[in-house]
């Protein structure tokens, strides 16, 4: 059974309701790129990559006799909802060194939304706090839904009773953006069939590089869609795509991840296989996203080219949001806290 196939039936079969623009986005991948089974991943789920009885790290080519695979290691970061894929080929060694790295600057500056979405990592949905010494605003999730404390000399949200809606801004814990990319393309290079691996030798060093500064030249951008209003909080869907034999004037490589609200569409370098789009300005549609069930209610999805280039720590930065709500309940400042 070949490994990549065309796919696109189901994202076709998904579509009612459809805008032609996702229609000729779908027709334009299923032409250019051969897609691998899509996978559906729920909490529920248990599937692990690989061969449990030939143990050999795809990132740093060790096997049983030098490294030890004694750690569950997540093919995607459990922060960012994956508690069912795994692989049997990384080492505790770069299990560690990844999840320490890129992982750590891919929680940092996905946490916001993770915490929005409802996402839950190793301890539940990330609660989500204003830093510095002073007590200051914290959004928690708890059973009953959110809570949003804040202090009335330093407000966090606008609220507006009338349209349901809040907006505030969040920020970010301190990431490296090129970090951020590699932690994604460290997700491609797990879930790549081993078969390919020979393609993508230098992105394989370059997610291993642990200074930022030095890099693969083709930095790929990464495509994020929001699909806006309700979506479940526990299904993550990966897909991944291969271009077709005899396409040229695409990138080889790239796969698609959906969690919570977002979708990311992300480029896998392969200088061997890309080097004829090498400095070519690419023009392709996003990736098509089946988007909100009811659009004319929560509105359309929105497309954003994101770029994770930058080399050097980014701190402090804010991310607007929007949110609506079904109830919501006001409650009175402690008293207990002036008079006790
Ligand atoms: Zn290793």
């Amino acid at each position: 059974m070949p490994l990549f196939c065309g796919c696109f039936r189901i994202y076709n079969e998904r579509m009612t309701n459809i805008d032609p623009a996702l229609i000729a986005a779908a027709a334009f991948y299923d032409e250019h790129y051969a897609a691998a089974q899509p996978l559906f991943l729920r909490p529920s789920d248990k599937i692990f990559l690989g061969n449990k009885n030939e143990r050999l790290c795809r990132f740093c080519g060790l096997g049983e006799q030098d490294a030890t695979f004694k750690d569950e290691a997540h093919a995607i970061p459990e922060a960012l909802g994956n508690k069912s894929l795994f692989s049997y080929y990384e080492c505790d060694a770069c299990n560690s060194f990844f999840g320490k790295g890129i992982e750590n600057d891919l929680g940092n500056w996905s946490k916001p939304s993770r915490t929005l979405y409802r996402i839950r990592g190793k301890k539940g949905v990330p609660s989500i706090k204003k830093r510095g010494e002073k007590p200051g605003w914290r959004i928690d999730y708890e059973p009953t839904g959110f809570v949003i404390k804040q202090y009335e000399d330093d407000p966090l949200m606008i609220v507006d009773e009338a349209n349901k809606t809040i907006t505030f801004e969040l920020t970010r814990d301190a990431y490296t953006p090129v970090a951020v990319l590699k932690a994604f393309v460290k997700i491609g290079l797990t879930v790549m069939p081993s078969e390919e691996l020979s393609n993508f030798i230098e992105a394989m060093t370059w997610i291993r590089e642990a200074d930022h500064s030095k890099g693969l030249v083709n930095e790929f951008p990464l495509i994020r869609s929001f699909q806006p209003g309700p979506m479940p909080n526990d299904v993550t869907v990966l897909m991944l795509f291969r271009r077709r034999i005899n396409v040229t004037g695409v990138p080889y490589a790239f796969f698609v991840l959906s969690f919570g609200n977002e979708v990311f569409q992300v480029f896998l370098p392969s200088p061997k296989q890309d080097a004829a789009i090498n400095g070519v300005k690419l023009n392709l549609p996003p990736f098509p996203v089946p988007g909100s069930i009811d659009r004319a209610k929560y509105g359309n999805t929105t497309v954003a080219v994101v770029d994770l280039t930058g080399r050097t720590v980014v701190r402090g930065e804010t991310v607007p949001y929007a949110m609506g709500f079904e109830n919501f309940t006001r409650d009175e400042p402690e008293a207990d806290a002036k008079s006790g």
